[in-house]
């Protein structure tokens, strides 16, 4: 994820571009660049950080009257001035700016070095202009040479280039989004309406396939071969104070719902589905092949992330434990030098869990970290990062950095185990379609969830409970956490078998519990959620509409019937969602819970 503007008119571009980066930084804010022309040649400034110290550092201020910009959540290559976009070929004649992650770049790369071009970053993105002036070399026009290098592209973008001595932007979208600004003479092309939302609310949203032509007589909407397209123009009503949040009141709920296009981010070019196997380039084949036991570093919801992680490791016959980072120090279990540690944290600088992380390295562990932040510390020191690629997440409670972590650690669980057996993972089959789909399904219970009613139906209880096994244990503690954390309310998870050893104690009418069906064992579960019902609790189910759970329980929030690997993320949605509705029904500050901070950097 990151914030692409482009801008064509008269007068400056350089205003309205910075005004754009500054209004994207939510979706990004590794690095922050622009490039603007004024008929003699493009001029680039761009530098790691954000946007105000890119603002700070134009000196003399930029002159041109189209012009592209971009801040970054970076992919691929660390948050570097050289890996900030635009990218330009060597000649500055094509400038870049790219949301998404073109998947065949490297072979692109070393077709476009062979020929002689010469790149100077690590990013996938800059095989684009390579790519586009390989074609105007070769005596295409810039509108032919752009879509013939679109054409080639594999994987997801959202991109705007221009080419030197021209009045035109061209734009192409095939998985990542992008929207048009217009207002007399003026056009914008940008990631998202807050970009642009000072000069203009009306818009036309590009769809998958779509390439746009802008100059400052219009826009020509087509498509990849050059047949006209009708897109058509909407206003918007938002208020540009919270325009970052678009159509949502808050961050969360925004990246609750942001979940289907992390997730894909997430996947993208890692499973292969046809092939029955998980194409995680990430790492050497073998990388794994000599490990004994993985042990797992986290805290809060990353450490529920590991823990669905560390099941779903033993579950393919490989020994794993996730600990408490905090506790590692005083608790870790023996290591040796065929023992990974990996370590999982949403911002990459979690005080405690690079503690655990810098102790099992000095241990003789070999040691990973699965993270969002690219460049980020844990990412730096550990042998091997693993990246979950959901863009910057604003709410302090973690919730679509959560799936990412989780679905990522399903794949990469299957990875060493396959690399131990020295072949490939047994059966995938069943798992990677479902998994292909989940996007899908979780749009579908976006859609439809019932969390508004049961929020509302079950406000001012006491206590709220969760239950789950096996891969829904997990996801109890998670829900309960993400309930405690936003409504200020007491809820805990338990393992399902675990209530009748003590936490019944606590179970009365007034503390529905929830609980989390996945396919594992759920006759034990509905058995243990019955012994609630028994005692006066309003059982809540989390199960598909034709589970044997909705007959029993009061109420039932529908998750579709997918393979037990997954079930419990899909159910995490639905209580993301209960959550989210609770605690706004409390009127609390739920992008900011009280004494909560969004990375935390103290022991
Ligand atoms: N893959 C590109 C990079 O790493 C774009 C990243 C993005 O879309 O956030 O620079």
């Amino acid at each position: 994820m990151c914030g692409i503007i482009g801008r064509v008119g008269d007068g400056n571009a350089l205003e309205p571009l910075l005004t754009g980066l500054e209004n994207l930084e939510y979706r990004g804010y590794d690095s922050a660049g622009v490039a603007v022309q004024n008929g003699s040649g493009i001029n680039v400034e761009k530098r790691s950080g954000k946007v105000e110290e890119l603002k700070s550092s134009i000196g003399d201020p930029l002159q041109g009257e189209v012009g592209i910009g971009h801040t970054r959540w970076s992919t691929h290559g660390p948050p570097t001035d050289a890996n900030a976009h635009p990218h330009t070929d060597e000649s500055e004649d094509v400038a870049v700016v790219h949301n998404g992650i073109i998947e065949n770049y490297t072979e692109l790369k070393e077709r476009l070095a062979a020929n002689g071009y010469e790149f100077t970053s690590d990013t996938d993105t800059e095989v684009i202009p390579h790519l586009v002036q390989y074609y105007l070399d070769a005596g295409y026009d810039s509108e032919r040479a752009f879509r013939q290098a679109i054409d080639e592209l594999e994987g997801s973008y959202a991109v705007t280039a221009m080419v030197s001595g021209e009045h035109v932007l061209y734009a192409a979208r095939r998985g990542s989004p992008l929207v048009v600004g217009m207002e007399d003479g003026e056009y914008f092309l940008a990631s998202d309406v807050p970009a642009f939302l000072e000069y203009t609310d009306s818009v036309i949203y590009l769809e998958d396939g779509d390439v746009v032509v802008v100059d400052a007589d219009g826009v020509e909407f087509t498509d990849l071969e050059g047949n006209p397209v009708v897109r058509e123009p909407e206003t918007v009503e938002w208020d540009p104070e919270q325009a970052g949040k678009g159509e949502y009141d808050h961050f969360m709920l925004k990246e609750i719902h942001e979940q289907p296009t992390s997730l894909s981010q997430a996947i993208e070019g890692r499973i292969d589905s046809a092939g029955g196997r998980i194409a995680l380039a990430d790492f050497e084949p073998g990388t794994f092949a000599d490990i004994d036991s993985v042990q797992f570093v986290a805290c809060g919801t990353s450490y529920h992330a590991a823990l669905y992680g560390s099941l779903a490791l033993n579950q393919a016959g490989v020994q794993s434990t996730a600990l408490l980072a905090n506790e590692y120090s005083v608790s870790a279990p023996p290591i040796d030098d065929d023992t990974l540690v990996i370590a999982v944290t949403q911002s990459g600088e979690t005080a405690d869990t690079l503690t655990a992380l810098r102790q099992a390295a000095r241990e003789g562990a070999d040691t990973l970290t699965l993270t969002n932040v690219v460049g980020s510390t844990a990412a730096r020191e550990a042998d091997d990062a693993l990246f979950i690629r959901a863009g910057p997440e604003i709410g302090v409670a973690a919730t679509k950095t959560f799936s990412s972590q989780a679905v990522m650690l399903t794949l990469l669980a299957q990875r060493i185990a396959a690399d131990l057996r020295g072949e490939p993972p047994a059966d995938l089959e069943a798992l990677l379609p479902e998994l292909e789909s989940m996007p899908a399904a979780i749009d579908d219970v976006l859609a439809e969830s019932a969390a508004t009613t049961i929020a509302r139906r079950y406000r001012n209880s006491e206590a709220y409970f969760f239950i789950g096994r096996g891969l829904g244990y997990p996801v109890a503690l998670e829900g309960a956490l993400k309930f405690k954390e936003i409504t200020y309310e007491h809820a805990e998870g338990f393992a399902s078998g675990e209530l009748k050893h003590g936490p019944l104690a606590l179970v009365t009418p007034e503390t529905p519990v929830f609980a989390i069906f996945t396919g594992e064992e759920d006759e034990k579960t509905l058995k243990n959620a019955e012994e609630a019902q028994t005692r006066g609790a309003p059982v809540i189910a989390v199960c598909p509409d034709d589970h044997p759970a909705v007959a029993v329980a009061d109420d039932h929030l529908s998750i579709p019937d997918t393979e037990p690997d997954l079930a419990g993320l899909i159910a995490n949605v639905q209580l993301q969602l209960v959550s989210y509705h609770a605690a706004d029904l409390l009127d609390r500050p739920i992008d900011k819970p009280r004494n909560l901070a969004k990375s935390v950097t103290v022991e």
